[in-house]
């Protein structure tokens, strides 16, 4: 008699579009079954339940598209097709699993409180019809519930919980691609990835993104090694000027896992011992931290940490948080950091400080407000560090400062854009303006009604004063 054919197994990626270091298609691939690799493609693009459960933004969406492509074509090389399915994971899952005679799917888990919460649905979907989830540990280099300060809580403030973070990391372990998959035969029929919509096309906006950005494993490793080569000694100063290209760029790589946080951590480590190399990693203790502060505050993706901040007396200014949002403030670090995300969907860590104090500082408009526009327009929108770097930035989070720290646009600009460089790319009707100008063109009336470039939304020390005034009333109160 001949022996029954093994069960398949359904592997199924989420944040984790990527062959190598991949947990739960390795296990699958080393059991020699047949896999199915399986994307669902949420038709409400929401991403499971709780308080950091929301639709993807657009730019998030198309980086999605173009990666599952290059996931896709990944995977018919090693010889298991991805399968494309839309609806609800809860509902698709179990019904794959269920065409492809599967007694297992399995999974990296999340600490994205969202999707976490997803997985327990999922579990118990599968579960009854039989099928066993497993859960391979999340991307993230720490477990948050295990790193606790000296009195067992979780830590408030970033430096102490870095020096945890790298006291308690050993060499994080990475894993080869696997050399091969076994295809299910027949494998559960894929729907079209163009099927979804996830591309804009009334208007086709993503032009910019297109010439920017290649998303997928592949161009991840480009990225870290170009940064490995050129950058990496000198990130420490360098990272701060945004007319340069010194950072990594791998944000939206490390967004949708296309490179894993464990990966470049141990490149960085193996081969750059200097400031930069440390710097760097100290970056990445920043999405550490970030992931670890939502994961013990869940609602901070919606609610100011410190919760006297809900009394703030915010400010309600439709039009000047489109021209925020626009980049016609009439302050040109602000303006041209606005532009370089609308037009490339990212943009430089120093200027998101300069442009998020603007907001919630100068406009006095709520932080959740930036949140949501960042959420919509940057490719590497993370449902962790997006939040709580606004609440950084608005002062109402966890690492709060004991002061009201308000960056000054037109210093800021002249301290790390000294020649505006930066400037000039982004906001070309300013590219005549001298250097002295460059950052304050208004003290030359005439120069501005040249360019037609925007008169300041407000003055800045008039609002830097309201914004002390408003903050000062709110400790009065608490
Ligand atoms: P690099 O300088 O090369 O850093 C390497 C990696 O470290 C980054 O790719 C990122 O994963 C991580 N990292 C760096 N800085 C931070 C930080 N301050 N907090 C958390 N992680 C960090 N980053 C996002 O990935 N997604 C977001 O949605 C996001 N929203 C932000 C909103 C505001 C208001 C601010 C001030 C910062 C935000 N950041 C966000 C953090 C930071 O600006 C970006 O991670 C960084 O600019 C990405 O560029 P890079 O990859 O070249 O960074």
């Amino acid at each position: 008699m001949a022996a029954s054919a093994p069960a398949p197994i359904v592997v199924l990626f989420r944040d984790d579009l990527r062959l190598a270091d991949h947990p739960a298609l390795h296990a699958a691939a080393g059991r020699g079954v047949p896999v199915v690799p399986l994307f669902v493609v949420d038709r409400d693009h929401g991403l499971g339940d709780g308080p950091t459960a929301r639709p993807l933004g657009g730019a998030v969406r198309w980086w999605l598209h173009h990666s599952l492509e290059r996931l896709s074509a990944g995977l018919a090389r090693l010889g298991a097709p991805l399968v494309l399915r839309g609806g609800r994971p809860a509902d698709v899952v179990p019904q794959v699993a269920g065409e492809a005679g599967a007694a297992e799917v399995f999974v990296i888990g999340s600490l994205d409180p969202a999707q976490a919460a997803a997985e327990k649905r999922l579990a118990d979907a599968l579960e009854r019809q039989g099928v066993r989830l497993v859960v391979f540990p999340h991307d993230h280099l720490i477990d948050p519930a295990r790193l606790r300060n000296g009195s067992g809580q979780p830590y408030q403030v970033y430096t102490p919980f870095f020096r945890a973070l790298r006291q308690g990391l050993e060499r994080p372990v990475t894993l080869p691609a696997p050399d091969a998959l076994r295809p299910a035969s027949p494998a559960p029929a894929p729907e079209s990835l163009a099927s979804f919509g996830l591309l804009p096309t009334a208007p086709d906006w993503a032009g910019g993104l297109r010439d920017t950005w290649t998303p997928g494993e592949d161009a991840a490793w480009t990225r870290l090694h170009a940064f490995l080569e050129t950058h990496v000694a000198g990130y420490r100063t360098g990272r701060n000027i945004p007319a340069e290209p010194a950072t990594s760029r791998l944000s939206p790589h490390l967004r949708f896992g296309e490179i894993t946080a464990r990966q470049v951590w141990n490149a960085v480590s193996a081969m750059a011992e200097g400031q930069g190399a440390e710097t760097f990693l100290g970056e990445i203790g920043w999405r550490e931290f970030s992931a670890y502060q939502v994961v013990h505050h869940p609602d901070m993706a919606r609610r100011s940490l410190r919760h006297e901040y809900d009394a703030f007396p915010w400010r309600d200014a439709p039009d000047e948080l489109r021209a925020w949002q626009r980049g016609r403030t009439g302050y040109p670090i602000v303006d041209a950091g606005m532009r370089e995300l609308w037009q490339t969907g990212w943009m430089h860590n120093r200027v998101r400080m300069i442009v998020g104090s603007f907001l919630v500082k100068d406009l006095l408009l709520p932080w959740q407000m930036g949140e949501a526009w960042f959420h919509d327009t940057l490719v590497d929108a993370h449902w962790a560090n997006n939040p709580a770097s606004w609440q950084w930035v608005a002062g109402c989070g966890a690492d709060a400062a004991p002061y009201f720290r308000i960056f000054n646009p037109v210093l800021q600009g002249e301290k790390f854009d000294p020649r505006g460089h930066y400037v000039r790319r982004w906001v070309p009707e300013l590219a005549g303006v001298s250097d002295r100008l460059i950052h304050r063109p208004w003290d030359s009336p005439l120069e501005v009604a040249r360019t037609g470039y925007a008169q300041p939304l407000v003055d800045h020390g008039a609002a830097r004063h309201r914004a002390l005034a408003a903050w000062r009333g709110l400790k009065d109160e608490a």
